[in-house]
């Protein structure tokens, strides 16, 4: 089998809620679409999401196509190989692209073999997934709101951004706490807003609040402040923005600076790398979480396929999804009540494109940039501050 030509297409899906956070406010779900066609009929779909669109774009198709074309897609790990010598001097947003490619590499090997995705990536330790309700920063009353609708679905886990404010974010956590009670397990994100010491006075302050963990109070590249926060604070430290790849898991499990890794299939290159990670965290007694960069259908449910088939996924993943009112594939998503049930009698991913609906979604160009906030231009994130 021979890959015949790499198509993508930038798609964007509005989502339902503004999602503020310590940064910036999310509108929309920005992605690159892929597709590997290969003589033999059989195409593969995957998915790109990150920073920035238009340079993965650039990337995918500039970069990258001609190591794709006339290659046996089989030769998955030569490929990837390839891949990520040819960007190593630019590694970062690199992984990004490759994410795309490598999902779709595996949805075509399951096909072509005829079997799941989750099949092939270890077999089904759970045929259903499960998710957290995502709560943006927000008014207390609208978020305590939304989080009785999302228990009253069936939810059991909710993570809550914080990061702007301390006695703000502990309103919100107490109203949420009046509205749901404490059987819900809730988890909170400050992306990486706090200085140190202003981590450890916020998290002594909302621990009341009886918090699953807290992640990356401080910033990503202060890794002994993680490790002295783990040691400090009787929360459970998760690390997300400091956990982007297979080495910086490696460097965050030996210096003991987390308990929990929130990894992405997108910043860790795919999903063979992120199931590294996995089996990584797992043989280090560290918890892993799949973390949210907003993907569509084929990026949650290529994720769903990695923790369906792996024992280390023991708490709710996350997922921008519940706040899409629709999506690029033929159908949504069947994800309810924080449970997404795996498509385990299809082959591959397990889902089809839209043609109408990609074309549909193509179309929506405005820039959107999670790192900007739009109600509020002169907004200036920063990361590491000391709050009163
Ligand atoms: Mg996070």
């Amino acid at each position: 089998m021979r890959i015949t030509a790499l198509r993508t297409t930038d798609v964007r899906v509005p989502l339902n809620t503004p999602a503020k956070w310590s940064g910036g406010t999310r509108l929309t779900a920005p992605a690159i679409l892929v597709e590997i066609d290969t003589d033999e009929g059989i195409t593969g779909l995957g998915e790109c999401v990150g920073p920035t669109i238009p340079t993965l774009h650039a990337i995918l198709e500039r970069e990258f196509a001609p190591f794709l074309i006339g290659a046996d897609p089989l030769r998955h790990e030569l490929l990837l190989h390839r891949l990520d010598e040819f960007a190593v001097n630019w590694a970062g947003i690199a992984r990004y692209a490759i994410a795309g490619i490598d999902i779709a590499l595996w949805d075509l090997k399951a096909k072509a073999l005829g079997t799941s995705v989750c099949n092939l990536l270890g077999g089904v330790y759970r045929d259903t997934v499960e998710f957290m309700g995502y709560l943006f920063i927000d008014r207390p009353e609208t978020n305590a709101a939304q989080a009785r609708r999302y228990v009253d679905e069936g939810y059991h886990t909710l993570k809550v951004k914080v990061g702007r404010d301390i006695e703000e974010d502990a309103r919100r956590l107490q109203t949420i706490r009046d509205a749901v009670g404490w059987d819900v397990a809730l988890r909170i994100d400050a992306n990486m807003a706090w200085s140190r010491s202003t981590a450890l006075r916020a998290i002594q302050r909302l621990s009341e609040f009886k918090l699953q963990y807290v992640e990356q109070p401080i910033p990503d590249t202060d890794i002994d402040g993680l490790a002295w926060l783990s040691r400090t604070v009787n929360v459970p430290i998760a690390a997300d923005e400091a956990c982007t790849s297979l080495q910086s898991a490696l460097e965050l499990i030996s210096r003991r600076a987390c308990e929990v890794l929130i990894l992405m299939v997108s910043e860790a290159g795919g999903l063979t790398r992120a199931r590294d990670i996995v089996h990584l965290a797992d043989a280090a007694g560290i918890h892993v979480v799949l973390g949210t960069w907003a993907e569509l259908g084929v990026g949650t449910i290529a994720g769903a396929h990695l923790i369906a088939a792996s024992r280390n996924f023991t708490l709710a993943s996350d997922t921008h999804y519940s706040m899409q009112d629709d999506d690029v594939l033929t159908e949504m998503l069947p994800l309810k009540g924080g449970r997404l049930p795996l498509p385990l009698d299809r082959p591959g991913l397990g889902v089809e494109l839209d043609p109408a609906r990609v074309e549909h979604y193509h179309r929506l160009e405005a820039r959107d940039s999670v790192f900007y906030d739009p109600d509020n231009p002169a907004f200036i994130p920063r990361t590491g501050v000391i709050l009163p």
